[in-house]
């Protein structure tokens, strides 16, 4: 446990959670659970340490949704900051502060963060071509162009990314873009904006990286330097939009702050409010000191999904005020799915925590067992609400709350719940268990301070096995006849057991703990081997109570319907099948040549999730196409398929790579997509008509 006395204080962040929407399973167990286990275990060793969150409250998305619901987006932000804060109480996250970007003091800290580096020169002054909607007399954010994804061909694509094949895109790139607001084509206009030169910090970003291998994540180490291998470029720190931060800039007027150049610095800005409420200084924590022995351990907590921004572009942003400390670590979690599928806010395929706060109350414990157990730390896991049954009965209702249930019953039917000895106190007298248990905590705090929560927890529950096994052994129901003595104290000791389980159990189900610690009638402790746990003569236990309750099919059931049910309700469910597009020519249809071809070579585009670089053997030609489908076929097992490609489209580039021609999918309403195949082997070339 040496590695956590390197620093004097810690400052632990999770995700800022955008305020347009409920939180899931997913949220909790991807940037919240893993983060508020390792802080209370900080707490737990006496550490200082301060953890923040708070609502992003900025951005496009907002005002889509104001207008959706037909309010403002003030009523969109304090609706969902404060479900979202109730959520996160009542699953014990447990922030010392959870605050909103919509704060003055916040505004006030991004606007002078922007102004530093301006005033340093940070920034280089660019104008480029946006979209402006003349109806509304006003510049659109990337979230305001849909159109066709010049990729995969999804006419909804958005101007930042297709939701389709998840390919990240400039509205420009757009076919036949459509402005959200009036519905019309919009126009190009010159807008002049402040971007900051992320291509001059790569050579330093490079080197601090680098010092990060071993010690960061492989996923997140990994990430950054694909990042960093495929150039830096420079990045605007400003927008054109009517919701967030002003510039201030006098000649910037009606333009916001990025949302990188405002979400991170929440965190800087919730430290400082917190500190004003709890007589604090807020610099401790985030800024360089004389000594760097005296600097606060930065830690993010997030999703794989913003590696780049907690990796490359806050530090740079960071550096470039060069008064702030940068992140030791960033242990990102991969993403969670849900029987079978991805975790989806639009489909509405989720488990949401206010609704289950509401059909499991009292149960928030389980849900965070589940989730700990099977924590995406280095790959994509899945929540399925059988396993859910399964991990509650056979686990907290088999090990954990059976072996503490079997003790306190035990002692309460033998000695009226009074602990009663020779000896002034009562410890753990088994030298075995002793040394078992004392195995249990180091590997604990290994797992704990490697960010691997699933196996942390698993030592825990180690315990309770143990606990179970040493109960099973002494017999005391047996003994207590022709050993009373004996009996009794098999029976301490495993009391002086449960309280140790309970400590340990702390970061992780803090309820549980708590139950435990008042049945027990002790206070809570840290979380330390040393600290001996000790019953002083004549203390008096409190009636036990049952810890955890059996799962029913029947609950699993219900909630197996409510998802399919919610599937079904969805818009996009509802058009299962698109409606029919406009009649052609059929002069229209015989401009299409598709062929069939067969795949030669396949390979994935480094930096990308979805695409493919294939190589296809047309009849006429072999070519190079770009496909959307790396999320669909591993590569090595599509060579040599037969495919139906349109040989005839205009050639694109799409990430540098010439791309000419598409292949035919079909797609279902869960966007899997399938290759067009022809029923029996064609020759290369068949024309398909
Ligand atoms: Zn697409």
């Amino acid at each position: 446990m040496s590695q956590l006395n390197k620093y004097k204080r810690y400052t632990i962040t999770s995700a800022l959670p955008y305020a347009n929407g409920p939180l899931h399973i997913g949220h909790l167990a991807g940037a919240y659970l893993p983060a508020d286990i390792f802080v209370r275990y900080l707490r737990l060793m006496k550490k200082d340490v301060v953890y923040i969150c708070g609502s992003d409250e900025h951005g496009a998305a907002i005002t889509i949704k104001a207008k959706k619901e037909d309010t403002t987006p003030q009523a969109i932000i304090d609706k969902y900051h404060n479900q979202i804060k109730e959520s996160f109480e009542e699953f014990g996250i447990s922030f010392d502060i959870y605050h909103r970007t919509s704060s003055a003091i916040h505004h006030d800290l991004s606007q002078e963060f922007f102004l530093n580096l301006y005033e340093k020169g940070e920034f280089i002054e660019k104008f480029s071509e946006q979209y402006f909607d003349e109806d509304y007399d006003q510049f659109l954010a990337d979230r305001y162009v849909t159109g066709t994804c010049p990729v995969c061909s999804y006419d909804r694509a958005y101007g930042d990314q297709c939701e389709n094949c998840g390919t990240s895109l400039n509205p420009t790139d757009l076919i036949n873009p459509l402005s959200t607001l009036s519905g019309k084509t919009p126009v190009l206009k010159p807008t002049k904006h402040w971007y900051l030169p992320l291509d001059k910090y790569q050579p330093w970003l490079e080197k601090w990286i680098d010092e990060k291998e071993g010690e960061w994540k492989v996923n997140v180490f990994g990430q950054c330097r694909s990042w960093l291998k495929s150039g830096l470029q420079p990045r605007s720190m400003t927008r054109d939009l009517d919701w967030g931060i002003d510039v201030p800039l006098a000649e910037a007027k009606g333009k916001k702050l990025y949302v990188w150049m405002d979400a991170p610095i929440g965190y800087i800005s919730a430290t400082k409010q917190w500190a004003i409420d709890n007589g604090k200084d807020w610099q401790q924590y985030w800024k360089k000191q004389e000594n760097t022995e005296d600097e606060a351990c930065l830690m993010h907590f997030i999703g794989k999904d913003n590696i780049v921004f907690h990796c490359i572009i806050f530090p740079a942003i960071l550096k470039a005020h060069g008064d702030y400390i940068l992140p030791q670590n960033v242990p990102a979690n991969e993403f969670l799915n849900l029987e079978g599928e991805k975790l989806s806010t639009s489909r509405n395929h989720a488990v949401w925590l206010h609704e289950y706060l509401q059909e499991f109350p009292g149960k928030q414990d389980e849900l965070r067992y589940v989730l700990t157990s099977i924590l995406p730390e280095t790959s994509d896991s899945e929540f399925t609400w059988k396993d859910y049954q399964a991990r509650v009965n056979n686990e907290l209702v088999a090990i954990l709350g059976n072996y503490v249930n079997r003790v306190m019953i035990l002692m309460h039917k033998y000695y009226n719940g009074k602990v009663e000895s020779d000896s002034a106190s009562i410890t753990l007298t088994d030298a075995g268990i002793n040394a078992e248990l004392g195995g249990h905590y180091d590997e604990l705090g290994k797992n704990l301070e490697s960010y691997r929560f699933r196996a942390a927890l698993q030592n825990v529950m180690d315990i309770a096995r143990m606990g179970n096994r040493y109960l099973t052994e002494q017999e005391p129901w047996k003994t207590i006849k022709t050993n009373p003595e004996g009996a009794k104290t098999a029976l301490h000791n495993n009391l002086v057991l449960i309280g140790h389980l309970a400590t340990c159990l702390q970061p992780f189900l803090p309820q549980t703990a708590e139950k435990i610690f008042g049945m027990l009638n002790l206070g809570v402790t840290g979380l330390n081997f040393d600290e001996e746990l000790i019953f002083s003569n004549g203390h008096q236990l409190n009636p036990a109570a049952l810890l955890f309750e059996k799962v029913e099919d029947e609950v699993i059931d219900l909630q197996l319907q409510k998802l399919a049910d919610k599937k079904k309700a969805t818009p996009q469910a509802v058009a299962k099948v698109a409606p029919a597009k406009s009649n052609i020519t059929f002069d229209d249809f015989v401009g299409l040549d598709i062929r069939t071809g067969t795949i030669l070579t396949a390979e994935k585009i480094a930096k990308t999730k979805k695409l493919l670089k294939l190589t296809i053997d047309t009849g006429i030609d072999q070519r190079i196409v770009v496909s959307g489908i790396a999320e669909h076929y591993e590569p090595e097992n599509i060579i040599g398929t037969q495919v139906s490609i349109l040989v005839n489209l205009e050639p694109r580039e799409i990430k540098g790579i010439l791309s000419q021609g598409m292949i035919l999918m079909a797609e279902n309403a869960e966007g899997k997509l399938s290759f067009v195949t022809p029923a029996d082997a064609m020759p290369n070339g068949s024309v398909i008509r």
